[in-house]
């Protein structure tokens, strides 16, 4: 900038002053190269930020999307913006990643909506809820049906810009040590269960907790929570639940496809060049798929070495099960959306996509997976 003064200012001294004669060695050098250096300057502003998550250090499918988006974002800025990783409890806790990126002592988070339940109760939906949408409903339903609008509304008195980044697909329902065989099986059942998944677990008799996926097997272990859900079969064999539960329970009804968050620290997403935001949102959206390919590409081999290996019990739930899980969780969603203003504009808006979106795939891919797998 400075330059660009001397350049400026030097040119007009010239035309008027003889004086003008000792900043000649300025003006020679105000060619275009050197206009374009200065502005190339401005673009080359360096941008070190670093990121939390509620996930442990390098754990594969979840704590992968944080670090693939870094190095995107690394390589298509050719290193003008470079994201340090944090794991759970590097920096902030698990639970802690919301905070740090809304008070912008760190400018980035990769977490779950649901985790926010107690301050943004509509960011539930942007994970998922019972019996909701899949990851490729989810997606539609964020990126084409009016889903992103909503999510930068709740989440902007927080100062926080959310981007979709990553997806689990359909997760299973959990780990237990004894047959759930009815309703009478949850009551008194003490598991961990986020989101409105574990609202539905309380009504019908069991105690929810929500706890980040790095205690879990410890928690099990030691008795205090009798049974978890975690992901789906990768995921849950890198924990090793097959070790301290015999029970391996489908369909993960609570969690159809729940999509992972990037979370922006506002203030910080609104002061990036242009360019910068849309590299950005380029590699969330790539990594949000890959993600999601990667646990389709792994959780068959994992489930088969549970299955094989391991001797794990893969049980499903029994449909009247399912189906009283069904009545309680739409009858917890109209409730919620009755008692908070923006959560029932964001139920709405899922709500009528879920049943457009479920008329199409019934006649199509619902159809087809029947056709092809019966
Ligand atoms: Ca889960």
């Amino acid at each position: 900038m400075a330059g660009n003064v001397i350049c400026k200012l030097g040119k007009n001294v010239m035309k008027k002053n003889i004086y003008s004669v000792l900043l000649l060695p300025f003006i020679f050098a105000c060619t275009e190269d050197n206009q374009q250096n200065i502005s190339s300057f401005e673009e080359e502003k360096k941008y070190e930020w670093r990121l939390v998550t509620a996930w442990p250090k390098n754990y594969p499918g979840l704590g992968m999307a944080p670090e693939r988006i870094a190095n995107l974002v690394e390589e298509m800025s050719d290193g003008q913006m470079k994201i340090t990783v944090y794991g759970a409890g590097e920096q902030v806790p698990a639970f802690g990643v919301f905070d740090a990126v809304s008070s912008g002592s760190h400018q980035m988070g990769h977490s779950g909506g649901y985790f926010w339940k107690g301050k943004v109760p509509a960011a539930q939906f942007f994970t998922g809820v019972p019996f909701g949408l899949t990851a490729d409903e989810i997606n539609a339903w964020t990126n084409r049906g009016g889903g992103i609008k909503l999510w930068r509304e709740i989440y902007e008195p927080f100062n926080i810009y959310p981007i979709p980044a990553g997806n689990t697909g359909t997760q299973m329902f959990g780990w237990f040590n004894k047959e759930i065989n009815s309703l009478d099986d949850i009551k008194g059942l003490k598991m961990r269960i986020p989101g409105v998944g574990g609202e539905v677990l309380k009504r019908a008799g069991g105690i929810p907790v929500t706890l980040p996926g790095g205690e879990l097997f410890t928690a099990l272990q030691t008795g205090v929570i009798d049974a978890t859900e975690w992901v789906g079969p990768y995921n849950d064999l890198t924990f090793g639940f097959h070790q301290i539960a015999k029970y391996y329970y489908y369909p993960g009804w609570h969690e159809p496809g729940s999509m992972l968050e990037l979370l922006i620290n506002k203030d910080e997403w609104d002061q990036l060049p242009n360019h910068l935001k849309a590299i950005i949102e380029t590699a969330a959206k790539a990594v949000n798929q890959d993600i999601l390919d990667e646990y389709t590409a792994k959780n068959n081999s994992a489930l088969r070495e549970l299955v094989d290996t391991h001797n794990v019990e893969l049980r499903k739930l029994p449909d009247d099960v399912i189906n009283e899980f069904k009545l309680i969780a739409n009858q917890i969603l109209e409730e919620n959306a009755k008692k908070d203003e923006m959560v029932n504009k964001v139920y709405q808006s899922y709500k009528s996509f879920k049943q457009d979106v479920s008329e199409y795939h019934k006649v199509s891919e619902d159809a087809f997976v029947e056709a092809r797998n019966n």
